[in-house]
């Protein structure tokens, strides 16, 4: 791939010979269509964005200029690459809550659970190697293995996750060496792998000597059903990495968030934070750290479900209320996102512009798959709207389909 570069009044344009991974790493034509719906007319369910009136703004100030005020110049300062102690320190407490003991030396500051993901790539992935997710799942997670030029295998998945019986089969044609996967309200289905598949995850993992990499966002967004032990929590043999992150439970501007697993990979997924931005923004990671001191987290997050858990409700009962016959969708026990499968012979493609002149918008399924797409199904966001424009907005949609 080329790039021709004429920014600069240069007098004729320059040809710049890409990487060979850009061939791989493709715009979307949905992204395309994705910039229309952030127009403020339009009603979006498209985007993956937590509800802005929920952060907590007043509070995050605060931190920060405590921060100016009492610690300034060290904010400033460089600082090291695992993160800062009270800050890590923190995370292992919660952890702990959580069924996770970790030490210090277990747990890292990332920039957000994205960049975990590409750390655990870079440190893991040569050209060719075989990761495996299930089919649908997370887009920029399956856009950063492109980029590390990994072949993508899939499993499929149901009401209850990954398919996890599925894994051996792969196993029998391919060496495994990364499985990737969302165990909570997943992105995008919203489902949750059960109990009985997680045991079978973690044990197949240890018996093949593979890595999963176990992204949860969104864990702490749980407004039905009881919390079950993460994949990490079941492990005790260094197989599982689990990336966390305040993106969803305080605000995804910060870019804070974290890996924990074996004292060996995280001194490995160090070495190449360090090569990639030295350190997560100093300032970022002391006014987290000063906020978790003085903030009720716990009162927060629990009014954050409060709030999902009646907009992903509002969602559903006006899915219920207004879908035609044949559209069929998850009930998500968490998170922000459900899954829904139109009635047959419709594509989210084709009904995406559609709607969008009905002033609607969500994001359709296709670009999720990394094999074997199913134009048929779409993503619908329930987190960033209240309940009136849920029940409005799926009045639009409803109406696309029935004209169709
Ligand atoms: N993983 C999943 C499954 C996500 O949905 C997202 C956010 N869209 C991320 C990782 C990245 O989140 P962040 O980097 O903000 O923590």
């Amino acid at each position: 791939m080329t790039l021709t570069s004429s920014a600069m009044p240069t007098p004729s344009p320059v040809s710049l010979q890409l990487a060979r991974r850009m061939s791989r790493m493709k715009t979307s034509a949905v992204r395309e269509i994705l910039k229309v719906a952030e127009r403020p007319d339009i009603l979006s369910f498209a985007g993956g964005l937590p509800a802005p009136e929920l952060f907590p703004v007043e509070a995050i100030a605060q931190a920060h200029a405590e921060v100016f005020a009492k610690e300034g110049p060290a904010a400033m300062q460089y600082s090291t690459t695992e993160g800062y102690g009270p800050l890590r320190e923190w995370i292992c407490g919660h952890l702990a809550q959580r069924g996770l003991p970790a030490t210090l030396e277990q747990v890292i500051i990332t920039a957000g659970s994205q960049q975990g993901i590409d750390l655990v790539a870079k440190v893991m992935l040569d050209p060719g190697d075989v990761v495996v997710v299930e089919n649908p799942s997370y887009l920029a997670a399956l856009q950063n293995f492109d980029g590390y030029e990994a072949r993508i295998e899939v499993v499929g998945s149901d009401d209850e996750g990954m398919r996890v019986d599925e894994l051996a089969e792969l196993a029998a044609r391919f060496p495994l060496k990364l499985i990737y996967i969302v165990p909570n309200f997943q992105n995008p289905k919203g489902t949750t792998l059960s109990l009985a598949r997680r045991h079978a995850l973690v044990r197949f993992a240890q018996r093949h000597g593979v890595l999963i990499l176990e992204d949860n966002p969104y864990g702490e967004l749980r407004f039905r059903g009881e919390a079950l032990p993460s994949l990490a929590s079941l492990d005790d043999s260094g197989v599982v990495v689990q990336l966390g992150t305040f993106s969803k439970t305080l605000a995804p501007g910060l870019r804070i968030g974290w890996a924990v697993g074996s004292r060996e990979m995280m001194r490995a997924l160090t070495v190449v934070k360090q090569s990639t931005d030295l350190h997560t923004a100093t300032l970022a990671q002391r006014a987290t750290a000063r906020l978790l001191k003085q903030f009720d987290y716990d009162r927060h997050v629990t009014r954050l479900c409060a709030v999902y858990g009646e907009r992903c409700q509002t969602m559903l009962d006006a899915l219920e209320a207004h879908m035609p016959e044949g559209t069929r969708w998850t009930h998500p026990d968490g998170g922000m996102f459900l899954w829904a499968e139109l009635p047959r012979g419709m594509r989210g493609e084709d009904i995406l512009p559609r709607a969008i002149e009905q002033k609607v918008a969500f994001v359709p399924g296709n670009p999720f798959f990394a094999a074997h797409p199913r134009s048929e199904c779409i993503r619908l966001n329930f987190s960033n709207r209240p309940p009136e424009l849920i029940e409005e907005g799926m009045q639009r949609l409803a109406s696309v389909l029935a004209a169709q």
